[in-house]
């Protein structure tokens, strides 16, 4: 009897894949202190959290995600690296320019529908796709329309003061959290946006839109 009651309670701990926070804020705050580890190695330093083989059993039947990160597909921008995190943590979508088409929103829709309510849309410093747009380049297709598809944030910042690839990058992260906050306003999610320096390995915020 003993032995049922352990496993009735096991499947009820399994069954309701538990998450390391209650709301998109303290979800953010994980990431946020997970990436202290990454670039304040001297202050923190890695934990490496969920990355061991216990953990790839834990959560091979369920996975219970606790945010959605949308980033760059550039080799140096891996989430889980970036936040200390580990297996089943994050719903990671990865396409460059972190840009939004219906299968990068449907595959955000699953996850805020079913596991979490933080999206992080992750752009970060020196993209190359962004890049590729303010320089004007055409390159042959589909790759054409991924760097067409970063003109708007490439027009929107032109006037902006700096640097105008770090000012693209930062207008297309708001343009895209803006689409993400309107699809998912009825779902109630929190989007964050962030950048990434590829310098420090800190994440911050964006410039503020500029009019
Ligand atoms: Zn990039």
């Amino acid at each position: 009897m003993r032995k049922l009651i352990f496993f009735v309670f096991l499947a009820g701990l399994y069954g309701a894949d538990p998450q390391p926070c209650a709301t998109p804020e303290t979800c953010w705050t994980l990431l946020e202190e997970g990436n202290g580890n990454w670039w304040d190695t001297k202050r923190h330093g890695l934990t490496h959290p969920n990355q061991t083989p216990e953990r790839r059993t834990a959560v091979a039947q369920h996975q219970s995600p606790f945010a959605v990160v949308l980033t760059c597909s550039d080799s140096r921008v891996p989430p889980e690296v970036v936040f200390d995190r580990g297996v089943g943590d994050l719903f990671v979508i990865r396409v460059a320019g972190n840009l939004l088409d219906d299968f990068v929103i449907g595959s955000i829709q699953y996850a805020v529908t079913k596991y979490t309510k933080l999206i992080v849309v992750l752009g970060h410093q020196r993209c190359g796709a962004i890049e590729a747009a303010v320089a004007g380049e055409r390159p042959p297709n589909p790759l054409g329309l991924l760097v067409k598809a970063l003109k708007p944030a490439v027009k929107a910042s032109r006037k902006w003061p700096g640097d105008r690839v770090e000012n693209a990058v930062d207008a297309n992260i708001h343009l895209v959290a803006n689409r993400l906050e309107v699809r998912f306003k009825a779902d109630g999610v929190l989007v964050k946006r962030k950048r990434y320096s590829l310098d420090s390995g800190q994440v911050t915020d964006p410039q503020p839109w500029k009019p």
